[in-house]
């Protein structure tokens, strides 16, 4: 498989440490308010990612955290930390909203069909975790002490701007959003790997350290968590685009400045989801959540065909239109689904599997191109094959694109049959059907008097008859 790395900006054969294991970490949401469905289209992605490793049969491990503390409102180390500013708006206490948006996280999950990590930590459980290795980085004199903070001297590493050509006064502006200097640091890309004092004196969760109560910073967080359930040596990291500066970058600053060697050896970003006005926000603007989407009539499948439906290295512009573009879509497949099911199903062709096959593996293996790989489900139904080959090719993809294409199948034909069944519980629609049988004989018999004498009966009773070409259905009143 080829796979960007931003770690290269190259597209890299993909490798791992052990053959056949695969470690992949990913950051996990900051429960402070739902997700909106940008956040929802990097895990929507990742998740494609891990399915079509699992399925090109490697045995994945994947850990996600959850950043319940010191994720500061700007991604440096300035501003409030958002658990706080959450928690007052909402007058609940830091741990009551995270357990609340950690739920409704993992129920969006659950109706995007993102599959649960392996191992899920929140960073509040992992505090001995992040005091271990900032004493570390002490000890190897990477971190130092500042009006009462540890900081990360990003001065001692040879290079620290690993993704990107930034340059110390782009940083100035990129990472201050208008909030003043912090005078305790020694460079202006040090950041905090444990605040004691801070502006916000109403931390509300805080933790006894070697340096005095407080808490830790948002980076230092997945680097633990990583390094504590995967090891020393990561084979993938995955996180929106906005995450690759300053927060992997730092991640990767202090995890090889304590291990020693090289941490993680691909990074895969997935681009943003933006609105026609730009950002995506939780604060202004629409709020755009799967909640809201369901409560507009979609269903969140069909927003998870149409994050599929683009790559992920590129930006997507959401709009209801260019979503009712893949609601249309998302029922067509499924209405045909329907037919197969519903029509003589054949042999499989083995032959025809492994080809139709073999194009979606090559899509995915160029750089997970997920739009051409829904491209080999609309090939699949348009082939000249058997409906038994094309249903196992469609269930086969399924495994990896997580459409639940066939079961919406079935739901359909379930939910017509039991609509019939309860029709057919109605003695007066048992009679109706009755006397349209006895009709289609009489006509069959050129009997056309009987015909027409229970047309006239049932209009009495107020039943309309519709002949069509595929037999008479009817309508009461
Ligand atoms: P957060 O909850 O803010 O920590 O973000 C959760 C994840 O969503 C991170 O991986 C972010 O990089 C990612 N993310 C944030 N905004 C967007 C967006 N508009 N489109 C795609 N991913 C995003
Ligand atoms: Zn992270």
């Amino acid at each position: 498989m080829l796979i960007y790395n931003s770690l290269t900006r190259k597209r890299e054969e993909f490798v791992t440490n052990e053959p056949g294991k695969l470690s992949m970490y990913t950051c996990g949401p900051t429960v402070y308010h739902y997700a909106h469905i940008g956040n929802l289209r990097s895990y929507i992605m990742e998740d494609v990612l891990e399915k079509y490793f699992r399925y090109s049969g490697y045995d994945v491990t994947r850990v996600m955290n959850i950043t319940d503390v010191g994720h500061l409102s700007s991604d440096g180390d300035t501003g409030e930390d958002k658990m706080l500013k959450g928690a007052r708006r909402e007058k609940k206490t830091v741990m009551e909203i995270a357990a609340h948006y950690t739920d409704a996280f993992f129920e969006d999950c659950k109706k995007l069909n993102i599959k649960k990590p392996d191992v899920i930590a929140p960073a509040t459980s992992c505090i001995d975790e992040f005091i271990k290795v900032i004493e570390g980085l002490i000890e190897k004199g990477f971190a130092y002490e500042a009006g009462g903070n540890i900081y990360f001297d990003t001065s001692k590493l040879a290079q620290y701007y690993v993704f990107n050509d930034f340059k110390e006064e782009d940083l100035e502006v990129g990472v201050r959003e208008g909030v003043e200097e912090d005078s305790n640091k020694r460079n202006k890309a040090d950041f905090v790997l444990w605040f004691t004092k801070s502006k916000f004196d109403d931390q509300e969760l805080k933790w006894d350290s070697p340096w005095g109560v407080g808490y830790p910073g948002w980076h230092i967080e997945c680097s633990c968590i990583s390094m504590k359930h995967l090891g020393e040596r990561l084979d993938i990291h995955c996180g929106g685009i906005d995450n690759a500066f300053p927060h992997h970058t730092n991640e990767i600053a202090q995890s090889e400045a304590y291990v020693g060697h090289k941490w993680c050896n691909y990074w895969f970003h997935v681009h943003h989801l933006n609105t026609n006005s730009g950002k995506m926000s939780k604060s202004s603007g629409e709020f755009l959540t799967v909640s809201l989407l369901e409560s507009k009539g979609y269903d969140p499948l069909a927003y998870r065909l149409f994050c599929l439906q683009s790559h992920y290295r590129k930006s997507l512009v959401f709009s209801y239109e260019n979503l009712d573009n893949a609601v249309v879509a998302y029922n067509k497949t499924v209405a045909r689904i329907v037919s197969l099911l519903e029509g003589e199903q054949g042999e499989l062709d083995a032959a025809a599997f492994d080809e139709y096959k073999a194009k979606f593996c090559a899509a995915l293996d160029n750089d997970l191109n997920t739009s051409l790989a829904i491209t080999a489900v609309y090939d699949v139904l348009k082939a000249k094959i058997s409906a038994a080959t094309k249903l196992a090719l469609i269930e086969d993809f399924d495994r990896v694109l997580g459409l639940d294409l066939v079961p919406a199948a079935k739901k359909i034909i379930d939910e017509k049959k039991a609509a019939e069944e309860a029709e057919n519980a109605d003695p007066f629609v048992r009679e109706i059907k009755a006397l349209i049988a006895e009709r289609a004989d009489a006509k069959k018999n050129k009997n056309y008097a009987r015909a027409d004498e229970i047309r006239n009966l049932l209009a009495e009773k107020g039943v309309t008859l519709i002949d069509t070409p595929q037999g008479t259905t009817f309508k009461i009143g």
